[in-house]
């Protein structure tokens, strides 16, 4: 059965022009640079890297809370790139957002049960009365886990899992189709990782949710996706389904992140990959492939060509000109 687009980013650019003297000539961090994706209805995908790969700038592009600077996004069959006004709105319904710090996302002087209330006072919805909304919150409320009692308590009242699955909860309240998760469980305890991401792996089974996920944590990445894409200085530059990823990665910067990862079998050696060199400003960008300072293969071609994303097997694609030769 052939897969519904519900995502499409096509050559996306994002960059952030940077304050210089007059002297000096324009400068700006290309934080996202000609990124192409698509998300299937339905599925996790998820984008990986270091701080700075540009994943989160990707995710708040794709549902409009960054402007992009060139590039186009397609919702469905509709051009959203740069929807204004009521229509941008009306698009916020479809398209939510879960934050990575819950409690700054959540106004410390409001009620949880406020919070939640004031999506759809915001989000008016013809004949909808003050108790509709109330029971539409507690209902969600109760969905993501809380207690009754809970519900006129205040943000600070609550642990960082709990104000999450709150976060959870206002993201669902006006029953999006695409949520980005934006590193939603790396401020949390690893016992309570688990607990956030087995309750998003619910809704989503449930309501039929698609999720873009962001994350740097390799392990997490794998409990929760059906593919993955990793991102490397603003760009992506391997993407696979998450089975074939973790079994045979194609591009040496995600060899050295899965290296990275630690065994869980004592009796197993991994060999680790060590990358030389820091991370390369986006302000300033090599030549050619991004990684070539960084990449053991790195030969001539490297620093002066950019690798175009090549489809070597079914759904794996990767953007190196040397994947065959290693
Ligand atoms: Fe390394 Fe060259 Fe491949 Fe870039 S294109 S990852 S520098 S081998």
């Amino acid at each position: 059965m052939e897969r519904q687009v519900i995502l499409n980013l096509k050559n996306i650019k994002k960059y952030f022009p940077v304050q210089s003297t007059i002297r000096m000539q324009p400068r700006a961090v290309k934080a996202i640079d000609d990124v192409s994706l698509q998300v299937y209805q339905g599925e996790t995908l998820s984008l990986v890297g270091e701080s700075g790969c540009g994943k989160s700038t990707t995710g708040r592009c794709a549902i409009g809370l960054l402007e992009t600077t060139s590039g186009t996004i397609t919702y469905r069959d509709k051009d959203i790139t740069h929807l204004k006004g009521k229509e941008k709105r009306e698009m916020t319904k479809e398209m939510q957002m879960i934050f990575q710090d819950p409690y700054s996302s959540l106004n410390p002087r409001m009620t949880v049960g406020a919070i939640l209330e004031e999506v759809w006072k915001i989000h008016k919805k013809p004949g909808m009365t003050k108790k509709d909304r109330m029971e539409r919150a507690m209902e969600m409320f109760l969905k993501v886990g809380m207690r009754k009692d809970q519900y006129y308590r205040y943000p600070h009242e609550f642990s960082g899992g709990q104000k999450q699955r709150i976060g959870i909860a206002r993201a669902l309240m006006l029953e999006p189709k695409l949520v980005v998760c934006d590193e939603p469980v790396s401020a949390l305890d690893v016992s309570i990782q688990s607990q956030i991401l087995n309750l998003l792996s619910e809704i989503k089974q449930e309501r039929n949710i698609t999720y873009l996920f962001i994350s740097h944590n390799m392990s997490v990445v794998r409990y929760i996706s059906d593919r993955v894409g990793v991102m490397y200085l603003g760009h992506l530059v391997e993407l696979s389904s998450t089975q074939e990823l973790y079994a045979n990665p194609l591009h040496p910067y995600t060899q050295a992140l899965l290296s990275a990862v630690p065994e869980v079998n004592p009796h197993r050696k991994k060999q680790k990959i060590k990358l030389t060199g820091d991370i390369p400003s986006p302000l300033n960008p090599p030549s050619g492939c991004v990684f070539h300072n960084r990449c053991p293969y790195a030969v001539p071609v490297c620093s002066e060509a950019i690798p175009e994303m090549e489809e070597v097997s079914d759904g794996h694609l990767v953007a190196c000109f040397r994947h065959e030769a290693y």
